[in-house]
């Protein structure tokens, strides 16, 4: 069914890069005879899901959404891929994405751009683009996303379904294609947080082949969804409503936060004083850690290989020349450019003491707030092409995601209204390390 979907309308969206019918077809089949002997189900028996390409499965091509792992199949799976299995899951295939995760369009795909299924002229948000889009247009029930600076809760408020931001160390990063390795993080997207919940039950936990994962039990998110929100403290950041702000965003949020008040919540101003330092700092250290992650594509170990050089560093050049698209490399200069010995000090070194400061302005707030509640987005989904000439404009979209990431916190984006011209709108909430089942549970009063 899933599959036939696929085929009538993915043609245009463009989510998928890659389906893997056979391990699908095995496994529908391996839980149609489970059920058939009237044996228990595991919790996520028969879902369809998808999986950004950026997570590996083995044997399936795993490219990043990027010319340089083309022809890669990878000999294993993510331990996200393997837990969702294990789980009764059906691994529907690859999903688009930007090229390493690097975007907040997902125009930057070496395999074309993903289009929003709510309006095919705009933008699903991005990196997790296609995995947004997939559930949007009900190819698959939940999918994988990874966010570093926003890529999971972005293309879900653009595309109005339910992103997940665990706490790092929350899910395990092993066979995930790194980006900035300090900063990313899986997570499911879903059409409700009920589903989001019930897919992190299954991927958090301690993975021993993942050193930052971290060993904390894992609560019981589905069932503390039950529990009331009545009393619970709800923070607004006051820096998150600034001049940038889209008006019917604004209004949307506002309207959340009332409802949230009618339901029992205490609601109270807050501030988060560095929030105006996040994107610059955010663009330091990712793009310094990418550009030390993204070396091992040299033209040797994975995919694509130049073949007109007859020297080895000449094969390094024109393998990443051909094989890196355009922001791929800009990323590379700028991250190199920072960690060089020169002007280590004055970005990279300055860049994580502001991280700091940053972290610091979360756990402060949530010495007295139990959440906190905000815009996802400044504006809604763009048109395609709108912001491609002028990279600024483009990172300025990760205006409200980024400090959380920064900071290692969790955060969800969940629907919660629309503009006039029909266009979805999310909501950010945000809670302290490892306090998943807190913000589920606000995210479900929203939703
Ligand atoms: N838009 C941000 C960037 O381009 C975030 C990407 C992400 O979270 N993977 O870096």
């Amino acid at each position: 069914l899933h599959y036939d979907r696929i085929a009538t309308r993915d043609g245009e969206i463009n989510s998928f890069l890659a389906l893997s019918r056979v391990r699908a077809m095995t496994q529908a089949q391996k839980i149609d005879e489970m059920a058939a002997k009237g044996e228990a189900l595991p919790p996520l028996a028969g879902v369809p899901v998808g999986i950004k390409d950026v997570l590996v499965m083995q044997g399936a091509p795993a490219t990043a959404g990027s010319l340089i792992l083309k022809g890669y199949r990878p000999p294993y799976d993510a331990t996200v891929v393997s837990k969702l299995e294990a789980a009764g899951a059906i691994l529907l295939g690859k999903l688009n994405c930007d090229e390493f995760a690097m975007g907040s369009s997902n125009e930057n795909s070496a395999y074309g751009p993903v289009l929003n299924p709510k309006d095919l002229s705009r933008v699903p948000g991005g990196s997790s683009g296609g995995s947004a889009a997939a559930v949007a247009a009900d190819f698959a029930t939940a999918t994988l996303g990874t966010d570093t600076g926003g890529s999971i809760r972005q293309p879900a408020a653009f595309c109005g379904v339910v992103g997940v931001l665990p706490t790092y160390g929350r899910v395990s990063r092993y066979g995930l294609i790194a980006f900035a390795s300090s900063l990313d993080r899986v997570g499911p997207l879903t059409k409700t947080v009920k589903d989001a919940a019930r897919v992190l039950q299954v991927i958090a936990g301690k993975d021993v082949m993942d050193a930052t994962s971290s060993g904390r039990p894992v609560d019981d998110y589905v069932g503390d969804l039950m529990k009331p929100v009545e009393g619970l403290r709800i923070g607004v950041p006051k820096e998150y409503f600034g001049e940038g702000l889209d008006s019917e965003i604004r209004r949307a949020i506002d309207a959340t936060i009332d409802g949230l008040k009618m339901v029992g919540c205490v609601v109270k101003p807050v501030s988060l004083p560095h929030t105006r330092y996040a994107i610059s700092t955010y663009y330091v250290i990712a793009t310094a850690e990418a550009s030390s992650n993204l070396s091992r594509f040299d033209g040797v170990r994975f995919g694509l290989r130049a073949e007109e050089a007859n020297t080895l560093s000449a094969m390094f050049r024109k393998t990443r020349d051909q094989g890196f698209g355009a922001e791929v490399k800009r990323r590379i200069l700028l991250g190199t450019y920072a960690l060089s010995a020169g002007y280590y000090d004055a970005y990279y070194r300055k860049a994580q003491q502001v991280r700091t400061l940053l972290t610091r302005d979360f756990v402060t707030a949530f010495a007295d707030v139990d959440v906190l509640v905000a815009p996802i987005t400044p504006t809604p989904a763009f048109k395609l092409g709108e912001k491609t000439d002028d990279p600024v404009q483009m990172y300025l979209e990760d205006i409200y995601s980024v400090a959380a990431s920064l900071a290692g916190i969790c955060g969800v984006s969940v629907p919660c209204g629309r503009t006039k011209e029909g266009l979805p709108i999310g909501v950010q909430i945000m809670a302290k390390h490892f306090d998943e089942a807190t913000m589920l549970r606000v995210g479900q009063a929203v939703e």
